[in-house]
């Protein structure tokens, strides 16, 4: 007998944020398994459920043990799985869900952002033999010791590719609150285009830059296998976009959209003495701490003393106060500045490979609007400018004009 074709459809947090929108998702899984399909369907929390069980977390402590986090947080997807296995079973179809333990979605032990090791697809396979649509939580797994752990906030996406990955199923359906990948985020840019395609480069820059659509790592997984991701609206048909290799003619296009990313602070320490070892004592401090850093800049000295400046994440700017403020006892800096009120705008686009003039646009850009840079750094496909926060918005929409990026009228 000839092998079923295997669709996986994830669906986020806002599409089973109600009893009516988990009927519907069902609706629409039933739908594909009509079209002939095994379906694989990975589900997140109901609606805002995770952001109300760390609220709750934080009534009780100001630092929960990250062990106990995932046991709390892991129960929301352990909620909409069954309720949509429930809706299925309603509308006729054969359907069971399971947990990530269950499902034998293995993990590392690193609890909150674990890294997926191993999926075993054994018990999927078997309930698709028996002609069940198999329904899995999303952002979980175990750790070898059979410790639940999670995957980092958006979790549910890496969830649904590394599924997509075992199973070889066909695509990778991500449905969503809006209809695919846009140029930059429709509910700030108004006239933001939905994007056709995007590469794996392109998005994993965009997500990792602030796009919140896709989580960041569940892209390289697509990359690393050529997973083709389809970004789409669960409350339309329409075509969404899909994310896929990279071809010629992608390089045409100059940027591919605009982002902006309001989760970041910067530090500034002023005054280092400007000798050899001084960056490698503060920067070791910041790494033995766990703290990940992002933009770095330091300028040339011409008082042999200088300011070196960089950003992290915002959740982590109380213990890096401390990591510097320690660190600072050996390295006699004069003052050391801490920001929270910054933003990072950022354009992606593969076309800079080969197209000269996207940082004088940029610039030229923020300038007519008189935003400030505070910062600027550079990769091959993208630029990035720290600016204040208060003028994230209008930065992205100015940015967004100047590079071409609106909606044809
Ligand atoms: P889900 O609950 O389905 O996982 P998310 O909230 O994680 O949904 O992601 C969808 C949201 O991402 C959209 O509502 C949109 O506001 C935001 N977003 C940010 N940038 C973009 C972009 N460039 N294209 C599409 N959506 C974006
Ligand atoms: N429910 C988890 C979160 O809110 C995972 C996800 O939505 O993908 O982060
Ligand atoms: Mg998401």
């Amino acid at each position: 007998m000839a092998k079923k074709r295997i669709i996986v459809q994830k669906y986020g947090g806002t599409s089973v944020a109600d009893p009516g929108k988990i009927k519907h998702v069902a609706k629409r899984v039933k739908e594909c398994k009509d079209r002939g399909y095994d379906v694989a369907v990975v589900v997140s929390a109901l609606g805002k459920t995770t952001d109300a069980l760390l609220n709750l977390a934080a009534e009780i402590s100001s630092d929960p043990v990250e062990r106990e986090l995932d046991m709390l947080m892991s129960t929301g997807e352990q909620v909409s799985v069954a309720l949509l296995a429930m809706a299925l079973h309603e509308i006729g179809e054969e359907a069971i869900s399971f947990t990530g333990a269950q499902v034998g979605i293995i993990t590392d032990s690193s609890h909150t952002k674990a890294r997926i090791l191993d999926i075993s697809t054994k018990r999927i396979k078997e309930q698709f033999a028996k002609g069940r649509i198999v329904i899995v939580a999303g952002f979980q797994g175990t750790d070898p010791d059979q410790e639940i752990t999670t995957l980092g906030r958006g979790g549910s996406d890496v969830t649904a590719v590394a599924l997509a990955k075992v199973l070889s199923a066909e695509v990778c359906e991500i449905y969503t609150d809006v209809k695919g990948v846009y140029t930059a985020d429709p509910r700030t840019v108004k006239n933001a285009r939905k994007l056709e395609n995007i590469s794996y480069d392109e998005m994993l820059e965009f997500a990792s830059l602030g796009a919140q659509v896709m989580q960041a790592r569940s892209i390289e997984v697509a990359s690393k296998f050529n997973i083709p991701i389809h970004v789409r609206a669960s409350f339309c048909d329409e075509q969404g976009t899909m994310i896929c290799k990279e071809v010629k003619k992608m390089e045409d296009v100059l940027v591919r959209g605009v982002t902006v990313n309001k989760d970041e602070a910067k530090v500034t320490v002023c005054d280092v003495p400007d000798k050899p070892g001084e960056a490698s004592r503060l920067f070791a401090c910041l790494a033995k701490a766990n703290i990940n850093v992002d933009m770095i800049i330091q300028n040339v000295s011409r008082t042999r003393r200088t300011d070196i400046s960089f950003t992290v994440h915002a959740s982590d700017l109380k213990r890096t106060q401390e990591v510097v403020k320690e660190a600072n006892k050996k390295i006699g800096a004069i003052d050391v500045k801490f920001d929270k009120d910054v933003a990072k705008l950022s354009v992606v686009g593969v076309g800079m490979r080969s197209h000269s003039g996207v940082a004088a646009k940029m610039f030229g850009a923020l300038a007519s609007e008189k935003i400030n840079i505070d910062m600027i750094s550079t990769s091959e496909i993208k630029i990035s400018c720290v600016i204040r926060k208060k003028d994230a918005e209008a930065a992205v929409r100015v940015t967004h004009k100047a590079f071409g990026l609106n909606k044809k009228k």
